[in-house]
């Protein structure tokens, strides 16, 4: 009997069938692998209560999907946002099994979340949430089973909350089962700037490979949160003139390019962390999707996903999109854009940077024993431009785009585990 495909309402779950199913194909991938693979290993639903500051009591939805951890714990990020649901953590769940298979560490994937608007909530409210979050997915985490990090809308602060709750619950200390803490408590040097150090890499990286200049080369970074910031930041401190950055607040243009430490400093001085305000000379204010038609060499959406899509694909004049973003380019967009030949270095590879740098966090504090933050750097740099040249070479190798030979080195690894691991009824 042949595979029934699966497809979903959800638009992020279809495109990450539509691509599994499409690089298995490919590949020549048997079908029970196909169909194990493109199966989620659990998935959790949870109702949070939380008492309001204004007296009330409202029930947030959370989540934890665990993709496959045939590689290793499920290891992918915690969002707050309000389009969080179980189809939305499933497809970046199972993208997180490719992104930690490709990226060489020793994972499965996971994701999971809060249906939540940070911007309306208070430091107490989110803090009852995140408690609540980790009190109710406590029985499946841990530094064996399943690592969460931060994602969209979360950091240091939601880690240290989640690792206390269940610390406490436990009865010891548990630092290993999130990752992306503070540098003060257990964390580590160099994680908060790792998946846009990542980011920078492949695209300075990429711009070797096709034999241009990074000094000089002009890119615009969508989004300005953690991976945006320091996407901007080290690309400009290598030499690019980074011509445009953006936030919910709209698009800061300067063709001449921008001084990215000071609009760091500016957002961080912003109380909601927002460009709102910020100029320098010769700044333009654009809208928000507008970043995305400049006509620059490098393109980095670093905001959420479907910023290009079928609407939008044909004004892009980049000629190189970095994904810090996950799914930033639908495949529609995909599409348009090879026609363009713009080349796409895709998600799971320009953002794994981040769970890169969890896993050198998580081995720092499985060992009690921390690295300096040079150490630390050293690593991730080699680690990501050797996978930069693994997938380079690959799609040279297959003639596909790089997208698909990602997928193909990232599925080939975890099919094997799941081959030699076998079914367990
Ligand atoms: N949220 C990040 C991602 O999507 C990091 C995940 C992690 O470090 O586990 O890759």
């Amino acid at each position: 009997m042949p595979v029934v495909k699966r497809t979903s309402n959800n638009v992020l779950l279809d495109i990450a069938l539509k691509n599994f199913y499409a690089a298995a194909e490919e590949m020549g991938l048997e079908d029970d692998l196909i169909e194990i693979l493109s199966h989620s290993d659990r998935k959790l639903a949870v109702s949070i209560p939380v008492v309001m500051d204004d007296g009330t009591t409202k029930v947030f939805n959370g989540y934890r999907v665990q993709h496959n951890s045939a590689l290793g714990p499920n290891k992918g990020g915690l969002r707050f946002h309000p389009e969080v649901c179980m189809d939305e953590c499933e497809a970046l769940a199972m993208l997180m099994t490719w992104k930690c298979s490709l990226a060489g560490i020793p994972y499965g994937g996971g994701k999971g979340g809060v249906e939540c608007n940070p911007l309306e909530l208070s430091k107490g409210e989110k803090e009852r949430i995140t408690r609540g979050l980790a009190a109710r997915i406590e029985p499946i985490v841990g530094a064996w089973t399943d690592v969460p990090a931060p994602d969209v809308n979360t950091g240091g602060q939601e880690m240290i909350w989640l690792m206390d709750t269940i610390s406490k619950m436990r009865g010891n200390m548990e630092p290993a089962i999130f990752t992306g803490k503070p540098i003060s408590l257990w964390g580590s040097k160099g994680r908060t700037q790792a998946t846009g150090v990542g980011v920078a890499t492949c695209a300075m990286e990429l711009l070797k490979v096709v034999g241009k200049d990074v000094k000089g080369a002009t890119v615009a970074v969508q989004g300005f949160g953690n991976v945006g910031t320091f996407t901007a930041l080290t690309l400009h401190e290598h030499g690019a003139k980074v011509v445009a950055i953006s936030d919910i607040t709209g698009a800061y243009y300067a063709p001449e390019g921008l001084d990215i430490p000071a609009a760091i400093a500016f957002a961080n001085a912003h109380p909601k962390k927002l460009l709102e305000g910020f100029t320098q000379p010769g700044v333009k204010k654009l809208d928000g999707e507008e970043l995305l038609f400049l006509p620059v060499d490098v393109l980095c959406p670093c905001a959420l996903e479907g910023a290009v899509n079928a609407k939008n694909a044909e004004k892009v004049q980049a000629k190189f999109i970095v994904e810090g973003a996950n799914g930033p380019v639908t495949p529609e967009a995909d599409e348009v854009l090879a026609k363009k030949n713009v080349i796409i270095v895709p998600d799971f590879l320009a953002n794994s940077g981040g769970v890169i740098g969890s896993y050198f966090e998580w081995c720092q504090d499985l060992a009690g024993f921390f690295w300096t933050e040079e150490e630390y750097l050293k690593r991730l740099n080699q680690i990501m431009t050797e996978n930069f040249k693994r997938v380079w070479d690959y799609a040279k190798e297959k003639n596909v785009k790089m997208r698909r030979a990602a997928f193909m080195v990232a599925i080939q690894r975890v099919a094997d585990a799941v081959r030699m691991r076998g079914t367990f009824l």
